[in-house]
């Protein structure tokens, strides 16, 4: 088998062929010269602390040929080899895509030093080492990505302007009501908070040294942290076979074409839950469970996969999670706000609970948990 992504839902799929037995070789190449790590730490636990600690365990027991610093350029589905540029090409019997997405960037801030993503253990080095001198920093951006860097910057005391063109952050996630729990939050914290804006250029000599707002503002900084957002990453799959359309389309059981699977941030699968509408789910658990799912699908002893989704945040001391599905589209039920920023809220669509998120209130969630789980069985 090869496996083209060594991340998380790489990671995953290798450790279930071995769990079912499978001694057979697997290749795992990965553009990253890293084997798989945990992300999430990066913006997190990683950026306060230096002897934090992102591996991944297991990795070497799992007898893995592994093909790391070089992105696999194409797919030969006819042939069954991964493409990669001059090197020898990967054959394969069977094979899971899992090459995740990369973040988006702002248009013409390209060049310009101080000006960084956050993706890979390399891109939170770079952001580490910046925040050594103590520079006054923009993160444009307040999704997930970007609120949990102001708050992890504030831990460390970086004086930190946040820019978002939504009236709140985490709108469309999480819902108004939460979006607007999470400004709060934010400002408490002295966050300076730019709803309603966005950054329209970056300029400097070499450097950022002004962030230039679309009202006209003009912002003094050292670093500017673009948290956009990110695209599936497929280009390398241009011309395959394989259907693109925000992501690699897979069917019920996650399979992109015969004998091929897709796994994690870059794969898009009709939700039971939703009706069959395509959805693509960019976290941590979703990677695990359809890494594994995907080794399943393509030995043909794969149910739907059908999970209820869950993530995590940490922002100032609370950690969110939710169960379920959430967000703007849905209606959303604020059950308790407490003056310290704990909340529990509930989504409902077609008069029922779909999902609920929290801070706070980690009990009442395991009862959501229960409850999706039982109706979706
Ligand atoms: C900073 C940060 C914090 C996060 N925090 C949380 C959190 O708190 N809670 C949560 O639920 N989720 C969180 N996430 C999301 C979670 O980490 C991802 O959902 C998960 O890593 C996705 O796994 P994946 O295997 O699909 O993709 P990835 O882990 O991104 O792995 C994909 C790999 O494929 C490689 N690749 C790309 N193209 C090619 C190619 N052509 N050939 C070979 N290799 C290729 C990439 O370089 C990458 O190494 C966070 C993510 C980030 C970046």
């Amino acid at each position: 088998m090869a496996i083209a992504g060594a991340g998380l839902a790489g990671l995953s799929a290798a450790q279930e062929l071995r769990r079912l037995g499978h001694d057979g070789e697997i290749s795992m190449v990965g553009a990253e010269s890293h084997r798989p790590y945990r992300r999430p730490p990066l913006s997190k636990d990683y950026l306060l602390d230096h002897d934090a600690d992102v591996a991944l365990p297991g990795t070497g027991e799992l007898g893995v040929t592994w093909l790391l610093g070089q992105a696999a350029t194409g797919l030969d589905l006819a042939g069954r080899r991964l493409l990669r540029g001059a090197l020898p090409s990967v054959p394969f019997d069977a094979l899971v895509i899992a090459t995740g997405v990369r973040p988006r960037t702002l248009p013409g801030a390209d060049g310009l030093r101080g000006v960084v993503t956050l993706r890979t253990l390399d891109d939170a080095r770079t952001l580490r080492d910046a925040l050594a001198g103590r520079p006054r920093v923009v993160v444009a951006g307040a999704g997930f990505l970007g609120s949990e860097v102001a708050a992890t910057l504030r831990a460390l005391d970086v004086p930190v302007t946040l820019v978002e063109p939504d009236r709140v952050p985490l709108r469309r996630p999480l819902g108004e009501q939460v979006g607007a729990i999470i400004a709060d939050l934010h400002r408490a914290h002295d966050v300076d908070l730019r709803l309603g804006r966005r950054v329209s250029a970056v300029t400097g000599a070499g450097r950022v040294e002004r962030v230039h707002l679309d009202d006209g503002t003009v912002l003094a900084a050292d670093l500017l942290v673009a948290a956009l957002g990110a695209e599936p990453q497929v280009e390398w799959l241009h011309g395959s076979g394989v259907r693109l359309d925000g992501g690699v389309v897979v069917d019920r059981h996650g399979l992109a074409a015969p004998r091929v699977a897709a796994a994690g941030d870059v794969a898009r699968w009709p939700s039971a839950m939703l009706g069959g509408e395509l959805i693509r789910v960019e976290h941590y658990s979703n990677a695990v469970e359809q890494g594994a799912h995907a080794v399943r699908a393509l030995l043909g002893i794969a149910d739907r996969y059908d999970p209820v989704p869950s993530f995590w945040c940490d922002l100032y001391g609370h950690r969110l999670r939710s169960v379920g599905l959430t967000g703007a589209g849905y209606e959303l039920r604020l059950l308790a706000h407490e003056p310290d920023g704990r909340f529990l809220a509930e989504y409902h669509h077609n008069g029922r609970v779909v999902g609920a998120v929290t801070a706070g209130f980690l009990r009442r969630l395991t009862t959501y948990r229960h409850l999706l789980t039982k109706e979706h069985a």
